[in-house]
């Protein structure tokens, strides 16, 4: 019996991978899963486009979220659809609530709110770890996320093993298709993802400072959740700052929206506002986290 998970983020890359695998590799396959999973802090534009995905190319997708576990256990999983998936962040805030702030030093939020809702979605239709091959939606542009265990994993990367695909020529297909998704490219995965750059977020807070609140929330009511060593209140984004800090940097201006040059006087903000922790288009998973 072979199998083939396919982890479908919400972008056009693994929309793509999806559709292609289903068209050009389906015939090695006695199932296919296509598993999307919300946090509840994806756009209502990702939300849509998963499911124009779904009706467009038959992908046959099974929307899951985290259910939290008791102390010890990974995140579980419910089925919902695009009518019931949370839009207010209950799977997040959950996951905050027992497992604590994600950031770049405790970055557990793909994790729990991704890979191990769908591993439990796997394993409650009897696929065993080991018993199937996972498609993850990672370009030739971007080899450089490979897993270091994908063949023990079997992770298989068919936009790079298979099918050669670049971003230009994920956007060159897509160009040709009647709906894509409605984002610009610094929108994407979770609304406000602490893996952004500074740049991207403080053009997000001009544009849409509401999607900060839950961030903001989060952090005063949940620093000093989950694991923590030193009882110091934990913050969401790069050096330590809070979404308040944020906020006030945004408030004065003095940076080039994302998308656009910088101008000089950004030196004057002491921060490197292109750095990120490789947020892209798509919150794609990882196994390599996984015993
Ligand atoms: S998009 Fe960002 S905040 Fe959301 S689950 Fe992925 S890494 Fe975490």
């Amino acid at each position: 019996m072979s199998r083939l998970f396919i982890s479908f983020s919400g972008g056009e890359t693994s929309a793509f991978m999806a559709q292609w695998l289903l068209a050009n590799r389906a015939d090695r396959y006695d199932e296919i899963v296509c598993l999307f999973a919300n946090t509840g802090q994806e756009n209502e534009a990702t939300l849509r486009f998963v499911q124009q995905c779904d009706d467009g190319y038959g992908l046959g997708v099974t929307w899951v979220e985290a259910v939290v576990n008791d102390r010890g256990q990974a995140c579980g999983h419910r089925v919902v659809s695009h009518g019931t998936a949370s839009r207010q962040g209950e799977p997040f805030e959950s996951v905050v609530e027992k497992y604590g702030i994600p950031n770049q030093a405790y970055p557990h939020c793909t994790r729990e709110l991704k890979l191990n809702p769908m591993i439990s979605y796997l394993r409650s239709i009897g696929w065993e770890s080991g018993s199937y091959d996972s498609a993850i939606g990672i370009r030739a542009d971007e080899i450089d996320r490979i897993a270091g265990n994908a063949r023990e994993k079997r992770l298989i990367y068919p936009l790079i093993s298979d099918i050669e695909m670049t971003k230009p020529r994920v956007n060159a297909w897509w160009q040709q298709q009647p709906f894509r998704l409605q984002l610009k490219g610094y929108e994407g995965n979770c609304k406000w993802c602490w893996k952004k750059s500074f740049r991207k977020h403080l053009t997000l807070m001009t544009e849409h400072p509401e999607w900060y609140d839950f961030p903001e929330r989060m952090e005063r009511e949940h620093g000093l959740s989950g694991h923590n060593v030193d009882g110091t209140p934990r913050v969401f984004f790069r050096q330590g700052m809070s979404t308040q800090e944020l906020r006030e940097i945004a408030a004065g201006g003095g940076f080039t929206p994302a998308g656009d040059d910088a101008q000089v006087y950004e030196d004057q903000l002491s921060l490197d506002l292109d750095a990120s922790n490789g947020c892209s288009e798509s919150c794609e998973i990882s196994f390599e986290e996984v015993a």
